[in-house]
């Protein structure tokens, strides 16, 4: 079986103010340069050679400037960190149209949808756009490919300037069980402190602690970080046009069950069920995800984005068994599956009607509103084939 690839990209500027001051002043590479205030101000941006000298962000201004006499300070320019920050994520668009906006500098990608057949071919084009983000706009970006947004943020930090980490779909947790603690978000100054005079040093010793004595040094926070700690994250790109509803379905099995077909099934049926609500909202949903849960009660997620959204149960029909089959990583018997439509958006769009596809994709929503209609009328059910339960004998 070939490995599955990672969907999701963290992209984050290596000292964006500064870099964009450099940019539009090449004479100022290789400075010691800040961007801050000067008056009772603070840095928000140092070089790394600035960083070398001591200075961090955020750092009172007057302290910049005493432990590195000769930083040469910036005021904030913000017209132009905007200018940049635009092109940056435009860039980014020319590969996938899911991208977030985090901040200023920061954001991620949805590369699900694009299809790559391997996992040269996604790090070919991502390390291609990384040159292009400093050829074109003079800019050095790190970058983090991971199953999740959680993995990829943390992925991209790490080697940091102009790093490119990919965390091995698969290897997530032995990935981050090697890591310092504080690279889980969450974990402060004083929380760090706490657990590591606890012995908890690395994200892994967080699993090997019995469930009270985490409860004991993190009180009710301890089921988050125990998830964090594992690496799971279902939260998904969202490019700002969809409303935060999701829509979902679970079903607990009577007895734990192994037969992925069934399994399967029983989520088809549940989609099905998801989007005929998604439609009677006059809505449509652009990611899938499921969600399977051992009878340990510990969960593993797997999602995936279309390229647009859809109100039709069949677009996401060959996501199913893949999703499925990368969730349910521990082939351990299940107790329970769920499924969930999230990146909600209104009906298509005026544009979308003047589309290709468009006839065909009419006639499949008039057949689905007609199964709909059907359904809701009592004593009739209509079932797709997936529906009908086979009998085992
Ligand atoms: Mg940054």
């Amino acid at each position: 079986m070939t490995r599955a690839l990672p969907s999701i990209v963290h992209l984050d500027a290596d000292a964006f103010f500064v870099a964009v001051e450099q940019t539009l002043n090449p004479d100022l590479r290789g400075k010691k340069v800040a961007v801050g205030g000067r008056e009772r101000g603070i840095i928000a941006s140092a070089s790394y050679e600035a960083r070398a000298c001591g200075v961090y962000t955020p750092m009172p201004t007057s302290q910049a400037l005493r432990i590195c006499p000769d930083l040469i300070l910036i005021s904030n320019n913000h017209g132009r960190y905007s200018e940049y920050s635009r092109k940056l994520f435009d860039l980014c668009e020319n590969i996938t149209p899911l991208v977030e906006r985090r901040s200023i500098d920061e954001g991620f990608m949805d590369v699900g949808p694009c299809g790559f057949s391997n996992e040269k071919e996604l790090t070919d084009t991502i390390r291609g756009l990384q040159e292009q983000i400093t050829h074109e706009l003079g800019l050095s970006v790190s970058f983090g490919l991971a199953t999740n947004k959680l993995l990829a943020a943390i992925g991209s930090k790490r080697n940091k300037p102009h790093g490119f980490t990919v965390v091995p779909v698969g290897d997530e947790a032995s990935y981050l069980a090697q890591l310092p603690i504080n690279v889980i978000t969450g974990v402060g100054k004083k929380t760090e402190v706490l657990l590591k005079s606890n012995g908890i040093v690395l994200v892994g010793d967080i699993l090997t602690q019995s469930e009270s004595s985490l409860k004991a040094l993190l009180g009710n926070g301890w089921r988050e970080m125990v998830s964090l700690a594992r690496g799971e994250d279902d939260s998904v790109v969202a490019t700002g046009h969809e409303d935060a509803k999701s829509y979902s379905q679970q079903e607990t099995f009577i007895k734990d069950i192994t037969d992925f077909a069934e399994i399967a099934r029983i989520a088809k049926g549940m989609l099905d069920e998801l989007m005929a609500k998604v439609r009677a909202d006059g809505k449509r949903a652009r990611t899938l995800t499921i969600k399977v849960r051992y009878p340990g009660m510990d969960n593993d997620t797997a999602g995936r984005s279309l390229p647009e959204a859809t109100d039709l149960e069949a677009d996401f029909y060959s996501l199913v068994e893949p999703l499925l089959k990368s969730a349910w990583r521990q082939r351990r018997p299940l107790r329970l599956v769920s499924v969930r439509l999230s990146g909600i958006e209104g009906q298509t769009s005026q544009l979308e009607l003047f589309n290709d596809t468009d006839e065909k994709n009419e006639r499949k929503r008039r057949l689905a509103s007609v199964v709909d209609v059907l359904n809701s009328r009592k004593n009739t059910v209509v079932r797709h084939g997936h529906q009908i339960r086979k009998n085992h004998g």
